[in-house]
């Protein structure tokens, strides 16, 4: 019979119902399921015995063997302290306890065999251990045999209840020793043979009571190919079953839009990789299958002229098409960027968004019903319910990080058969998370700038050098170029950064001082009207310099500003930082990126600016950026949930295993894909099992 465990965590020995409440509250942890998969965040070698004489503070754990000569308490009030000496035949070390003094007083006796384990300390010239754990040779005799021993992560609140890491292995053991030889297995048993993988019992039993370093291996090796896979198998499960029940509108034709404006109106020759695209959106859309795609590549690229020629291929064959941005700024900028392009032909477009007047909304779903309106761009307002399209066909999504799954479900429902959706975005995504945000989607990529431009080199100041950057900033006035100046916004302390800015703003007028020079200012606190008449005054070339927060957005383009100083570099993230330079070297002169910083920098810190500084590849930093901070805490992945609901996998360090979990999973697809060979009835049921319990799978596309 196979345990059940599902069973409320409460019933656990050792549990009850005060403890289950603490760690559901806590951790999550519901059932024995939740804790048998609650992984510890490392292990320690409790093989090794040291002697006293060994030891020294730069260890970081030791274990010995020994007794307890004698108890004193000492100190007074917060510091008062239990103290016991523990000798073996090496030395003495002092064991110090300052919680629990009563209870640890009660429970240990003096002249008995205790084995001893902890992070040595100094104090007072003498080695001490703070808190150790003790344990009698006998009780250590009656656990699951593990040389390596487990930490878990837990919180102040369960530490306080006594639950902290040694306890919560306490209650592996107690269900381990309960339900181990009877965890049903999760994956086909084929696999497990062709693969060679562990089976699930020994697998839990290793992850947390590792024999020896070989099995963890094994074990962990098995739990994230597992959780990876059903991923996997899920999206292009998802992915196979969309594209069977729902058909594409179907882009037949190439006509007399495309044409005009591809051989009349493009301002330049198309690069490459730009007409690579067009070609996978023209067989996605013309093929009759639904397209889903994702248009990855780095600020500047030109991911819109894609979208404007998409749209007219859309526009030939009778359909509408709308374009959603994240902020009013960049859907204004969008709008004009279209009317500029199409003015000499025939297409009428507009702009809706949260400001629209009354008035001029009555015009524009009248339109748009009425399917006079070929084009509509805007923000968020366009997923209004009021929005009705007479045929909508295509939506394109820029900067796609901003919005969330449910906003775009929205979008779907504009036809009664959805239309085609194509999601831009300049922020590069890792090929693995790519692989598990997207793994539905079709993924293309512009990979190369148009010709002509420079690469934007990129240089670390730290503050103290002030002064040259202040020489060099002249000088590249002098030649007529503009210059942004960003401060970083951090929401928690927008008062403080506030602060900087003004005081940045008066040091760079002092500086600068006007008749010659002229200085904008553009932050969060200023009215709309206030920042667009600041921006204007910038992009005409009106002023020479613009000291601003990160309200510069995304996308906003200012061909002529040719150097991004970057204050306080060390505080933003590097995804941020690319971004922000991408926001410079638009035009034909040579760009700058300076990244200005104290020079105390964390490790990351250092790392992120050392990385802006070696290269200009997006997918390179993106690549870093995960390494370093995680896949939870990347742009983009927030709103999908399941980079943060892996729990053993890594995205930035197992791109391997991931890699052969997809093709796994597109091996069995391939040959069953109904899932409907009795081998894989287990797949089936654990695919159902995982899309319950995980509202984030269902929901991305
Ligand atoms: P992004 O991909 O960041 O949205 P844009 O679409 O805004 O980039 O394009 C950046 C700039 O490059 C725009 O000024 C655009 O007109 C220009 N551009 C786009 N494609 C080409 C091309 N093939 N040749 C030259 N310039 C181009
Ligand atoms: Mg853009």
């Amino acid at each position: 019979m196979s345990a059940n465990l599902k069973t409320d965590i409460q019933y656990l020995s050792g549990v009850g119902p005060k403890r289950a409440d603490l760690l559901r509250k806590e951790l999550q942890i519901r059932c024995f399921e939740d804790l048998l998969y609650y992984f510890p965040y490392k292990y320690v070698d409790r093989s090794k015995f040291y002697t006293i004489r060994e030891i020294n503070s730069s260890l970081p754990y030791i274990q010995i063997k020994g007794c307890i000569t004698n108890f004193e308490t000492v100190g007074y009030r917060r510091n008062k302290r239990l103290v016991a000496n523990f000798t073996d035949d090496t030395g003495t070390i002092e064991l110090v306890w300052f919680r629990g003094v009563q209870w640890i007083k009660d429970s240990l006796k003096t002249g008995k065999e205790y084995v001893v384990f902890g992070k040595p300390g100094i104090f007072n010239n003498r080695i001490n251990i703070i808190h150790p754990e003790v344990e009698a040779q006998e009780t250590l005799k009656s656990k699951i045999n593990a040389p390596l021993q487990s930490f878990y992560n837990t919180s102040e609140t369960l530490k306080r209840s006594y639950l902290n890491s040694k306890a919560i292995q306490k209650l592996q053991n107690n269900l381990l020793q309960q339900v181990k030889g009877k965890i049903r297995e999760t994956m086909p048993s084929y696999m497990i043979n062709e693969l060679k993988l562990l089976s699930l019992d020994e697998s839990l039993l290793n992850i947390h009571f590792p024999n020896n370093p070989t099995i963890l291996k094994k074990a962990e090796f098995r739990l994230k190919f597992e959780e990876l896979f059903y991923i996997q198998l899920n999206l292009l499960k998802q992915k196979k079953t969309r594209s069977k029940e729902l058909t594409g509108h179907i882009f037949s034709t190439v006509g007399s839009n495309f044409n005009t404006f591809y051989h009349k109106h493009l301002p330049f020759k198309l690069t490459s990789a730009q007409k690579r695209v067009l070609k996978e959106i023209r067989q996605d859309t013309g093929s009759g299958k639904h397209m889903n795609r994702l248009l990855q590549g780095d600020v500047g690229c030109g991911k819109t002229l894609v979208a404007l020629m998409s749209m007219l291929i859309g526009l030939d064959n009778g359909f509408q098409s709308c374009m959603m941005a994240p902020t009013e700024i960049l859907a204004k900028q969008h709008f004009q960027t279209l009317t500029r392009m199409l003015e000499k032909m025939e297409i009428q477009i507009a702009l809706l968004t949260g400001s629209t007047k009354q008035s001029e909304r009555k015009v524009i779903f009248n339109n748009l019903k009425e399917g006079t309106l070929n084009i509509l761009v805007g923000t968020h307002a366009l997923i209004e319910k009021a929005v009705k399209f007479h045929n909508l066909g295509l939506v394109i999504i820029d900067e796609q990080h901003r919005f969330g799954v449910a906003q775009r479900a929205k979008l779907w429902e504009k036809n009664t058969q959805p239309p085609h959706i194509l999601v831009m975005t300049a922020t590069p995504i890792p090929r693995t998370l790519a692989m598990t945000l997207y793994g539905d989607l079709e993924i293309s990529v512009i990979d190369e700038l148009p010709p002509g431009r420079k690469p934007v080199i990129t240089a670390h100041y730290y503050d103290s050098k002030r002064l040259r950057l202040f020489g060099f900033l002249r000088k590249q006035i002098k030649k007529g170029q503009q210059i942004i100046i960003v401060y970083p916004l951090i929401r928690e302390s927008e008062k403080m950064d506030y602060k900087d800015l003004e005081d940045g703003y008066e040091g760079i007028v002092r500086e600068f001082p006007p008749p010659e020079y002229a200085v904008s200012v553009v932050h969060g606190r200023m009215k709309t009207e206030e920042k667009d008449i600041a921006m204007t005054c910038f992009v005409k070339g009106q002023t020479h310099i613009m000291v601003a927060t990160t309200v510069i957005e995304i996308g906003v383009d200012i061909p002529n500003a040719s150097v991004m100083v970057i204050e306080s570099a060390e505080r933003f993230g590097l995804s941020q930082l690319h971004q922000l330079r991408g926001r410079v070297g638009r035009g034909a002169d040579q760009s700058y990126c300076l990244l200005m910083s104290s020079t105390k920098l964390t490790h990351e810190a250092r790392k992120r600016i050392e990385t802006m500084v070696e290269t200009n590849d997006g997918f390179e930093i993106a690549e870093v950026d995960l390494k370093l901070r995680g896949p939870g805490d990347l742009e983009g992945t927030q709103q999908s949930g399941i980079a943060f609901s892996l729990k053993i996998a890594n995205l930035g360090k197992d791109g391997q295993i991931l890699q052969y979990a997809r093709d796994r999973a597109e091996e069995i697809i391939e040959k069953d894909p109904d899932l409907i060979k009795p081998d894989n009835s287990i797949l089936v049921s654990q695919l159902k099992k995982l899309r319950r319990e995980n509202t984030n799978w269902s929901s991305i596309s």
